[in-house]
């Protein structure tokens, strides 16, 4: 039967990045119907809203979603509720999409982009697992109150609630665990188990979870000191599995390691593996319409699509490589351009990859 993908280019250089990224899955022989819907700011110029009924239930008939971007600075004037970016959030609540995946891969022939020195980074893969969906950014009760009796007694005083239930934490720490065991086989959790009860409760689950999976071996670490380690030895890391509040942040500090956001994929799972597969980066409206955009984000979301939602490793490895392939042939969009290499368009970066898949 055929694999159903929904493709939701988006704004800004949303549809130009994923023309290149469907061409590439329509290139592996496989048996992949591609249906086209709009989403953010174009949804709300062709429907009036950023994620139209039809856009949903297309994505949720979906066994995978390809996302591009979305936003675009004249939609600032806009409610809340009708922004271009509330249509990411209500795909991920609609379809309950509670891991995401981002891989920071710094490839040797992009070495010299990271403010890193590139012996530390070079050849850098690693992959973090952020629980998408609970932890103190949707804990109940929050707001602002009268303190209660103590040294602030009386005056105002912003709070929020940090909380994770079993369920949650053990499915997103086998989401990490099976990532690892798809890769080098080792998972560090990251907490803050010496000061939050949650962090506390969160590691007593991960490591009685680790009993599923003998063949990963299972590290913790104290998110300040994995701030650190990620700037100071990155590579030491396989998989990182961790709540919302440190996985924000420490996937953008992973992110940033490589030093081009025009590379970075990301993938966002729910429990029966369906997926949203989009860059990392945004919609670039500044160059938008423009053939300039680094379209290998996107091909490498795909790549992440193929490995995670139709469980085809070897293509996803098959695409990857062909990414490499026009790196080391000096191929390079303008984001990435350096001196001694060939400039390409949007256009001529996808049929590179292509040709390099032959
Ligand atoms: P951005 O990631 O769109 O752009 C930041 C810079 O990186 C720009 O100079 C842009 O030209 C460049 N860039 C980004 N992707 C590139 C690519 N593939 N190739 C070459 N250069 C690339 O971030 P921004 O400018 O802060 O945001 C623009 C819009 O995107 C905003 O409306 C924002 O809300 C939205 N946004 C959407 C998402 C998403 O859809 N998931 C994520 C982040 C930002």
């Amino acid at each position: 039967m055929a694999h159903k993908i929904a493709v939701l280019p988006g704004d800004g250089i949303g549809p130009e990045i994923t023309e290149q990224a469907v061409r590439v899955l329509s290139a592996l022989g496989l048996d992949l119907e591609f249906e086209t819907a709009p989403v953010g700011g174009a949804a709300v110029d062709a429907l009036g809203h950023p994620l139209p009924p039809s856009t949903l239930d297309l994505a949720k008939a979906a066994d995978a979603i390809l996302f591009g971007a979305v936003g675009h600075w004249k939609y600032d004037g806009l409610a809340r509720e009708l922004r271009p970016e509330q249509a990411i959030l209500g795909l991920r609540k609609a379809l309950g999409l509670f891991a995401n995946l981002r891989p920071a891969i710094l490839y040797p022939e992009l070495a010299n982009a990271s403010s890193l020195r590139p012996e530390v980074v070079s050849g850098l893969d690693i992959l973090i697992v952020r629980e998408l969906t609970g932890d103190i950014y949707f804990g109940q009760p929050r707001g602002v109150r009268k303190a209660p009796p103590g040294p602030f007694e009386g005056e105002l005083q912003g709070f929020d609630t940090m909380h994770y239930a079993e369920s949650e934490v053990r499915r997103i720490a086998q989401v990490g665990f099976r990532a690892a065991g798809k890769r080098r086989h080792r998972l560090c959790s990251v907490d803050k188990s010496n000061v939050l009860e949650t962090s506390q409760f969160w590691r007593d689950i991960v490591i009685d979870v680790a009993r599923e999976f003998p063949d990963v071996e299972l590290t913790h670490m104290y998110v300040d000191n994995a701030a650190m380690q990620l700037v100071r030895a990155p590579k030491e890391f396989d998989v990182i599995v961790t709540g919302n509040l440190f996985g924000d942040i420490l996937s953008d500090e992973a992110a940033m390691l490589t030093g081009s956001i025009g590379m970075l994929p990301s993938a966002s799972l729910n429990a029966s593996n369906q997926g949203l597969y989009e860059p990392s980066h945004g919609s670039a409206p500044d160059i938008a319409g423009k053939n300039v955009a680094n379209p290998l984000a996107t091909i490498l979301s795909a790549a992440m699509l193929l490995r995670y939602s139709l469980d085809a490793g070897a293509l996803a490895d098959r695409v990857e490589q062909a990414v490499r392939a026009v790196l080391r042939q000096g191929l390079r969009t303008d984001d990435i351009f350096e001196p001694g290499m060939t400039r390409v368009s949007t256009s001529r970066m996808g049929d590179a990859v292509l040709e390099a898949l032959k």
